[in-house]
């Protein structure tokens, strides 16, 4: 494969650049069936201001959330751009997620279809294929299910479960990603529902073959390059429409 390059905003252009890419995302978690109801949420660090995030509002289908609907939330939880109403959980858990974790600029947290489905199971998410090994030691359950995370106390906890990793399935609720950049945040969030898909289909015939941890460590080493989720992230985008 030849070299990729990430898609690099133009300094001058940045906050603009990072506030489309992530309407850009959102729009295509609306694409993939991800949203249901006033649940989901996206967000990424304020190029400028790391201690601020943006974010989609409550009550915007992710179909049509445009540039102009996002809101910037400040360290207190308070919406300080943008007319629209944050729901409480943004700032009890991507509030937390964004102060535990500072490498990564963008968390994603969807109620999608097959994430729920994986989610009551209260279990990681096997390497059975080359692709899933992309999540392979990346991602953890929180076990604990005790409503709407609207308290910063389990946005804590939720991100001690993060821990170094990537993902987290929230127990008979979602997946959670986590990512270096927006593109790699939706791209993980696409992979993990697409390898939920494929473990359920197989175990509901069989007893699905794992790979050795050696081999899924080195494939996920392989596959989790920024540059491709970038790659892959575009590529989704431009065929299913997605701007
Ligand atoms: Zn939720």
């Amino acid at each position: 494969m030849t070299t990729l390059s990430p898609s690099a905003p133009p300094s001058p252009d940045q906050l603009r650049f990072v506030k489309q890419r992530l309407v850009t995302a959102i729009r295509l978690f609306g694409a993939q069936g991800f949203g249901h109801g006033l649940a989901g949420y996206f967000s990424t660090t304020d190029p400028q201001r790391r201690d601020h995030y943006w974010v989609n509002p409550l009550g915007v289908d992710f179909t049509q959330v445009r540039v102009d609907d996002l809101l910037l939330i400040d360290p207190e939880g308070r919406v300080v751009e943008g007319r629209g109403t944050v729901n409480p959980s943004v700032d009890a858990l991507h509030g937390e997620l964004h102060r535990a974790r500072p490498d990564l600029t963008a968390f994603a947290h969807t109620h999608s279809r097959l994430g729920k489905a994986w989610s009551t199971l209260g279990r990681p998410l096997d390497p059975i294929t080359q692709d899933a090994c992309l999540l392979f030691e990346r991602h953890e359950v929180y076990p604990r299910f005790g409503g709407p995370v609207t308290d910063r106390q389990e946005g804590k906890e939720i991100a001690a479960a993060l821990g170094n990793g990537s993902a987290v399935i929230l127990q008979s609720h979602g997946f959670l990603t986590g990512g270096r950049s927006i593109a790699e945040a939706a791209w993980l969030h696409v992979a993990m529902e697409r390898a939920a898909d494929v473990q359920l289909l197989a175990e509901a015939v069989g007893t699905p073959h794992r790979i050795p941890a050696d081999v899924a460590r080195q494939t996920g080493a392989m596959l989790g390059k920024l540059e491709y989720a970038e790659r892959q992230f575009d590529n989704l985008c431009q065929h299913l429409g997605v701007r």
